[in-house]
């Protein structure tokens, strides 16, 4: 038999097929960890006849990966109808960079989602705008409005849907359609929904960015990013890549690959429960709101609705307006089955105190009350609720 995969199979099958060719996996299932720098040659003109081949899934030299990373890799691609390769970086945050730099030159002008992962922000004010390139925020409901804030040096318009924090779903199509009629190239960071849920490539995205961390890595042990491309960019891509000597350790892309293979009844389970809890939570005394993209309320909805094939386990909810810090740090403090901790996407349920107003710049956050952000995960929803209540009323009532 063969476990090479097909085109034709579904998202769940190829999790389980992606990347597992026999030449790079021998006789066991998942691809070993292959540790090398070095890479030996028979002869001298084996290594040149490597050299100008220059190709992917080719032995050279460790900084270009093993079968180790180059099956995570292709897993990931296979995931994506529509894409030509993946590269990856020992963060989502070094994902996220490396996509842009791969793009961006002097004097270019760049179109970022104002509910952007902080860190993206951050890179734009300290690395690219001393490069001489332009960042310029915009909000995320503004749909085919794009237009109006495109010129003719605009380089990039920057997605991410939902938003970080506030979960805002973006109108991708439209932004694409407009972004497609003036040369201008589209990035989603699309660590929410992952290809399962939203497979941004066959969307018509060019570029979509992964924090591997999160939910392909699943079991929050790894640091990892990836970045997928089509066919026009992908050259691109992966020069700069390897231009700035961006590798993954082949330890870690192990762990990546077992993780892969598991992330889809992990999502579909993790958000289940959220979905059930994000409902349960909008009934509560002394909470406002609840900003989850699969409920009616959540700016966007109806695009979540049109576009996604599910929700993922990570969501935010805001307390009334009377709720103080502390009351909001008490019943963070008061969970027993939460822990309190940056990331998410893991197989265990988070809880973080966030405060979204305060690093917008090109809209202002509308939500009066105190927010905490849950992530759900494989625990029992019975007793992450029981958690919940328990801690809601010792705190609010
Ligand atoms: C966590 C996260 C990142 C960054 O990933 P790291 O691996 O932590 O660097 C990027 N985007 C989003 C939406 C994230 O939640």
């Amino acid at each position: 038999m063969s476990t090479n995969g097909s085109d034709d199979d579904q998202p769940f099958t190829k999790l389980v097929t992606g990347g597992r060719r026999s030449e790079w996996t021998g006789v066991v299932v998942n691809a070993p960890v292959w540790r090398a720098s070095t890479i030996l040659f028979d002869s001298v003109a084996h290594l040149r006849a490597a050299v100008k081949r220059n190709q992917d899934g080719d032995f050279y030299y460790g900084r270009r990966g093993t079968p180790t990373q180059w099956s995570l890799a292709e897993a990931l691609t296979a995931l994506e109808p529509g894409a030509a390769g993946t590269m990856l970086y020992p963060s989502g945050v070094a994902a996220i960079c490396g996509a842009l730099l791969s793009v961006v030159k002097p004097g270019d002008h760049l179109l970022v989602a104002d509910s952007v992962y902080d860190p993206t922000r951050v890179f734009c004010h300290h690395v690219l705008a001393p490069m001489g390139i332009e960042t310029e925020f915009y909000d995320p409901m503004i749909g085919a409005g794009i237009a109006d804030l495109c010129r003719p040096n605009t380089r990039v318009i920057f997605l991410e849907s939902p938003g970080s924090l506030t979960f805002e779903v973006q109108d991708v199509p439209a932004i694409c359609a407009v972004a497609k009629a003036r040369n201008i190239v589209t990035m989603i960071d699309n660590t929410w929904a992952t290809p399962l849920l939203f497979p941004a490539i066959s969307r018509g995205v060019d570029f979509t960015i992964l924090a591997c961390t999160k939910y392909v890595v699943g079991h929050s042990d790894v640091m990892m990013g990836s970045v997928t491309t089509t066919e026009a960019y992908w050259a691109g891509l992966r020069r700069t890549t390897q231009l700035y000597g961006q590798i993954v350790s082949p330890d870690d892309a192990a762990l990546a690959s077992r993780g892969l293979r598991t992330m889809g009844v992990r999502l579909r389970q993790q958000g289940e429960s959220a979905l059930q809890i994000a409902l349960w939570l909008e009934q509560q005394r002394g909470i406002r709101a609840v900003y989850h993209p699969a409920l009616p309320n959540c700016p966007g909805h109806a695009f979540w609705k049109r576009d996604f094939n599910g929700a993922a386990s990570l969501f935010a909810f805001e307390f009334d307006t009377d709720v103080t810090d502390s009351q909001r740090c008490a019943f963070v403090d008061r969970l027993r089955l939460f822990g309190i901790g940056f990331s998410w996407g893991g197989f265990e349920s988070l809880a973080l105190a966030i405060d979204p107003a305060s690093i917008r710049t090109a809209t202002t956050w509308e939500g009066h009350g105190l927010m905490v952000r849950l992530h759900i995960g494989l625990e029992d929803a019975g007793d992450l609720t029981a958690d919940l209540a328990q801690s809601l009323e010792h705190v609010i009532a």
